[in-house]
């Protein structure tokens, strides 16, 4: 039977666990000969880890009992072999105590290699259809793995594997100057251990530009760089569209420049003609006053006063125009303070019409000062203005995580929620007829507060008076 099995078997002493007979396959599994296993102990195959185990499982193995131990051997080619070992104790009589080692070798079952083949396939095509670059290199900084986006030739991409950069540039005829750029990234990630990321421009084989972000993390085992996983992302539609929009912006800011330079020459060349206008106009009605009918006198007031409400509409145009952060800078400021001095700005309005301004504590803000006593200013003379009984103003505000919320709550006349988009547009007035103005106010509230980061509006029924908000950012 020993002779004649196809199973392994071997046959130890009791008491030294030495190896004293060996039929062929149990030779053919460890790959020594017979003379070589016989001066050798089994325990001399067992992989060490498990050495403790299969020592005191011999140790119980007794007579009549037949046990099975699961382990991995060293055989003479330097493999590991998966092996189940059935141990019987045997006794013969008259002869000295034996195991008998059955020894059958165990692969992993073809189900489990089928299942892990299946998962292995669903991650690749995962990472070959990813619609970015992906790379898997070595610590040697050769390609283990490359994606179909990275290399579209199959069998290109199947010659790279095992390959560097530099084999690359060599096979595709490109500078070496790319791989060495790219493993002065590689070695800055081993050197400081972290993910990186910079953007490779390149020239297509159509000549045109390809910026690929590219982003490489390391993978470490037991602290040793094993490998590093590198991805690319295509931004040249990105990088594109930015330079449109950076051309386009700066044509903008060109066309701008012109149209408040064109605007603030404008408004400073007409004043001029119009001072002329008025002063003639004035002299005329001086030197010939007897000459005029008296309806002669009353166009000329009627010319006189257009002048100056032309002037007027030239002065907040000016204003309007040269709205301009530059020349100004951001300070800390008490709001408190800026809100007293636009008060005292008004201060005779104020007091000729009897006007209650309250204001809780308010917050320190940051802005330009001149623009928020100017925005304040214009909003409580609007509040003052537009009332038909004593005026009451309440400043508030509230602190959001990004900015302040400031509200000026009036108790005018109101403004019917149809009209609400309209005021904050250049010249625009509601009521003609019974308010004067030129329609600036708002427009110039509106830009101001759109320096400070944020958007002005206004809430109202239309008869029980006004709320404007506006936010400045933190
Ligand atoms: P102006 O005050 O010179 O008319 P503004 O731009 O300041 O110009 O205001 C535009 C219009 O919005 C005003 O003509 C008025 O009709 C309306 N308005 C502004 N503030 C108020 C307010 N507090 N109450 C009611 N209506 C207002």
């Amino acid at each position: 039977m020993f002779e004649h099995s196809n199973d392994a078997i071997l046959i130890l002493d009791k008491d030294t666990a030495c190896i004293i007979k060996a039929n062929a396959p149990a030779l053919q599994i460890l790959g020594y000969s017979l003379s070589f296993l016989q001066k050798s102990n089994f325990s001399d195959f067992i992989i060490s880890e498990n050495l403790e185990e299969w020592n005191s499982f011999l140790l119980l193995t007794s007579p009549h009992t037949c046990s099975i131990f699961e382990s991995e051997i060293l055989n003479k080619s330097q493999e590991f072999i998966h092996i189940e070992i059935k141990a019987i104790y045997v006794n013969p009589p008259n002869n000295k105590e034996h195991y008998l080692l059955i020894i059958k070798s165990i692969e992993p079952k073809n189900k489990d290699i089928c299942k892990l083949q299946q998962r292995l396939q669903f991650y690749e095509t995962i990472l070959m259809q990813m619609p970015t670059e992906f790379a898997v290199l070595n610590a040697k900084w050769q390609y283990l793995f490359i994606n179909h986006n990275s290399i579209k030739d199959d069998i290109f991409r199947e010659w790279m594997i095992g390959k560097t950069d530099y084999d690359f540039c060599r096979y595709r005829n490109k500078p070496y100057t790319l791989a060495e750029n790219r493993h002065k990234q590689y070695e800055e990630v081993a050197r400081t251990k972290k993910g990186k990321e910079w953007v490779d421009e390149h020239l297509t084989k159509e000549g045109n530009k390809k910026y690929v972000l590219r982003k490489l993390y390391p993978y470490f085992e037991d602290g040793e760089l094993s490998m590093n996983f590198g991805f690319g992302i295509d931004i040249t539609k990105m990088i594109e569209v930015e330079q449109e929009q950076e051309l386009i912006i700066k044509a903008m800011t060109q066309q701008n420049e012109e149209l408040t330079q064109f605007a603030y020459i404008t408004t400073h060349d007409l004043k001029e003609p119009l001072r002329n206008i008025s002063s003639f106009t004035n002299l005329l009605q001086r030197r010939y006053k007897a000459q005029f009918s008296e309806e002669a006198h009353e166009f000329m007031d009627f010319i006189v006063g257009n002048a100056k409400r032309m002037n007027d509409l030239l002065i907040d145009l000016k204003s309007y125009v040269t709205i301009d952060k530059s020349n100004f800078h951001k300070e800390s400021l008490d709001a408190n303070v800026i809100v007293e001095n636009a008060i005292a700005n008004l201060h005779w309005l104020v007091v000729e019409k009897n006007v209650s301004i309250v204001y809780d504590q308010l917050p320190n803000i940051k802005g330009y000062s001149t623009y928020l006593i100017q925005l304040f200013q214009n909003l409580i003379s609007n509040a003052i203005k537009f009332c038909n009984t004593t005026p009451s103003i309440k400043i508030k505000c509230t602190e959001k995580s990004k900015y302040y919320l400031f509200e000026v709550v009036d108790n005018g006349i109101g403004i019917l929620p149809e009209f609400q988009d309209r005021i904050f547009k250049i010249f625009n007035r509601l009521d003609k007829q019974n308010y004067e103005g030129t329609g600036m106010g708002l427009a110039i509230c509106k830009k101001m507060v759109q320096l400070h980061g944020g958007s002005i509006s206004v809430y109202s029924d239309g008869n029980n008076g006004s709320t404007f908000s506006f936010e400045i950012e933190k």
